[in-house]
């Protein structure tokens, strides 16, 4: 690829052009209605293309987590640095999402979003948030279903909890018996390089992926949904870049002195494919690889940033905040400091317990709703432009599981100063 257009800048062209396009055929469509121009070149031909790439993305998923954890936790070598650097990741992430939770409701009691907001029809009960059964997340419920009864079944059911633990045994056995599991430990390294070599051939279309993507969303949103519902929007946003300016680049500088600068240039890709396809686990593939370019070495990386993309969601847990916050506006609900404390922390267990697909923060969010008794229906108002919201949640997620990865693999010494520079 020629340096003049690299993978990141041609990914970015592809985001602008999928937006300008995707408004064009959505002012098209309203217009002129274009029917079967929808069903053939949009649903068939645009959708069929994304849905193909991030399907391709997501399919490398599992092998990648269960591969480059297991062989991260062997390469630890030793179970107490591997506990030391477990803890530290883990306090990072409970910390930041606190802080995510806490910034987006102060700021959304600052900027209240719910003003002049005014409900047309009264909110129709929407089915999607009423089928969805209403799953008790409890810290017991949770460490009980990360660990599984079948492996097998783990797998077929992706669920992500159960197969972090399933690796995490395999590296620590791998560790105990030392050269004996010498072979495993080589297949295992021989896997993952292969995982990584088919992921940067998926790579190589990613504009074009990226490009479908957006055109599709786009088209089917317009600017009219958009500018109804923007003064939400606009906070939602805000409190992501000050979550990611404040937060993330004090974070990177206080605890690395690192620019934040180069930070942002070689995270840029991962950003895109987040922004893109709306979902951490997708996005995992592409941000092993980013971090390997910023030097973090590959045992913590690969470790930290599968269970970033599993439990560490500081994008949701802002969305929970504005939400929360909006919704007991229109539902003239006083909102007092235990009630803010308890959205605090179901909040905080809503997004560790969120899986890193699309769409899935937002029916975590009936269970904050449900923890001061705001009625969940208030979701139907914001289900319409939940896509909106998880594109830039979703990038917020991924971005805060490399910062945490980057600090702790600098605080370990697990980190190569000129990678990162060059
Ligand atoms: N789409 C988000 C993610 O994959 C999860 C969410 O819906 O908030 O990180």
């Amino acid at each position: 690829m020629s340096k003049k257009f690299s993978l990141a800048k041609k990914i970015f062209i592809a985001m602008i052009l999928g937006c300008l396009v995707g408004i064009l055929f959505n002012y098209l469509k309203e217009k002129y209605g274009l029917d079967e121009f929808e069903k053939f070149f949009l649903d068939g031909c645009v959708k069929m293309i994304g849905t193909a790439f991030t399907n391709l993305i997501k399919a490398m998923v599992m092998p990648l987590v269960f591969v480059s954890i297991s062989l991260g936790v062997a390469s630890i070598g030793n179970l107490k640095k591997l506990s030391r650097v477990g803890l530290k990741i883990f306090l990072f992430y409970l910390g930041t999402t606190i802080i995510a939770v806490s910034l987006a409701i102060f700021l959304t009691k600052f900027i209240d979003p719910a003003t002049n907001f005014h409900v047309k029809n009264k909110f129709s009960l929407n089915q999607e948030i009423n089928d969805e059964p209403q799953k008790k997340v409890s810290i017991a419920n949770m460490i009980l279903e990360s660990v599984p009864t079948n492996p097998i079944q783990s797998f077929v059911q992706e669920n992500m909890l159960q197969i972090i633990f399933l690796a995490i045994l395999l590296g620590v056995a791998i560790t105990l018996l030392q050269e004996k599991s010498d072979l495993i430990k080589k297949f295992l390294e021989q896997s993952n390089e292969i995982n990584l070599t088919i992921i940067n051939m998926i790579m190589n279309f990613a504009p074009i992926g990226v490009f479908c993507l957006i055109t599709y969303t786009f088209s089917n949103f317009g600017i009219g949904m958009i500018s109804s519902m923007a003064k939400y929007i606009f906070v939602f946003y805000l409190a992501l870049i000050i979550h990611t300016i404040l937060v993330y680049g004090f974070m990177l500088k206080i605890f690395t002195g690192l620019s934040v600068k180069k930070f942002w240039q070689k995270f840029w890709p991962v950003a895109s494919v987040a922004f893109s396809t709306a979902s951490s686990n997708a996005s995992l593939p592409v941000s092993i690889k980013a971090s390997d370019n910023m030097g973090v070495s590959k045992n913590i990386s690969s470790f930290a940033l599968s269970l970033g993309a599993t439990i560490n969601m500081n994008g949701t847990s802002i969305m929970h905040g504005i939400t929360v916050v909006f919704l007991a506006h229109i539902y003239n609900v006083n909102l007092s400091l235990s009630d803010l404390i308890k959205v605090v922390c179901t909040s905080t267990l809503a997004s560790i317990g969120t899986a890193g697909v699309p769409g899935v923060g937002m029916l975590m969010m009936a269970m904050v709703l449900k923890s001061i008794n705001i009625p969940a229906e208030g979701l139907a108002i914001v289900l319409g432009i939940d896509r909106i919201l998880d594109a830039g949640r979703t990038v917020v997620n991924v971005m805060g599981d490399s910062v945490c990865t980057l600090i702790v693999a600098f605080l370990e010494k697990e980190f190569d100063r000129k990678k990162f520079d060059s």
